[in-house]
């Protein structure tokens, strides 16, 4: 038999006692983290064990992915959160779909999640996307541009905003983490300042959870560390594959 440390319900332990133990160590209330399980690439049954283990958010990145899924999971309450790249053609479905989307980078996919929202389900839970590293590559508004997508969203009617959401850079120079991290979270307190009622700051996965935590994350997103390896590469992992 595999021995049970291999096992999705012993690895979403391990990421709980990870967060009480960063949290404890940082005087953080282990209460005010919310653990989002990233189920890219993981069929529906890994997700139904994972459901079985206590864990009812998931977050999925691909919408035709998490829309093969969903039925087959449909007996059970999960709160589906959609945290990938959005193109315009897809918002009426996961307008439909999703209770929460974290990837909100542009007016546009705003005005058009808010029209798609059906009128029988509630406003659709969402957080602006900045990007922290300043890469090309990566989604989300440049941070001195959050203000005007913020206030934008916060006039739409189906739309509530609640707070920011980032990946920062790939990268093993912890410094440069931390600082991408603060820098979210500094987006965070102004929007506050500001007058939007916020309460989530969405960073932090497997490899850099910790950091994420030490620096205010309300909401930590993680995958491999709860599912174990992904069962295929997914398109950002092969390109920097291939950057070397
Ligand atoms: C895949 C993914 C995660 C989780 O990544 P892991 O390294 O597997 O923990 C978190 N956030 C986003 C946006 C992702 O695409």
């Amino acid at each position: 038999m595999e021995p049970n440390t291999t096992t999705i319900a012993s690895g979403l332990q391990k990421v709980k006692a990870r967060i009480r133990e960063v949290a404890g160590r940082a005087g953080r209330d282990p209460a005010d983290i919310t653990l989002l399980a990233a189920s890219k690439t993981n069929p529906a049954e890994c997700l139904r064990e994972a459901f079985a283990a206590g864990q009812a958010i998931f977050g999925e990145n691909y919408l035709q992915e998490a829309l093969g899924k969903m039925p087959e999971l449909a007996d059970l309450p999960i709160e589906w959160h959609f945290i990938g790249p959005i193109q315009s053609n897809k918002t009426r479905r996961i307008a439909e779909n999703f209770s929460w989307v974290h990837s909100i980078d542009r007016k546009k996919i705003a005005d058009r999640l808010s029209k798609d929202r059906p009128s029988v389900l509630p406003p659709l839970q969402v957080c602006v996307q900045i990007n922290v590293s300043g890469e090309d590559s990566k989604s989300g508004v440049a941070p001195e541009e959050a203000a005007e997508l913020a206030a934008h969203i916060a006039a739409l009617p189906r739309l509530r905003l609640r707070g920011v959401m980032a990946i920062p850079e790939l990268t093993r120079a912890t410094a440069l983490q931390r600082s991408q991290f603060r820098m979210l979270k500094d987006a965070y307190d102004r929007l506050r300042q500001e007058g939007h009622d916020l309460d989530t700051v969405s960073m932090g996965m497997s490899e850099d959870l910790d950091l994420a935590i030490e620096e205010g994350a309300t909401l930590v997103r993680v995958g491999t560390a709860i599912f174990g390896p992904r069962r295929y590469p997914i398109p950002e992992e092969l390109a920097i594959a291939r950057q070397g």
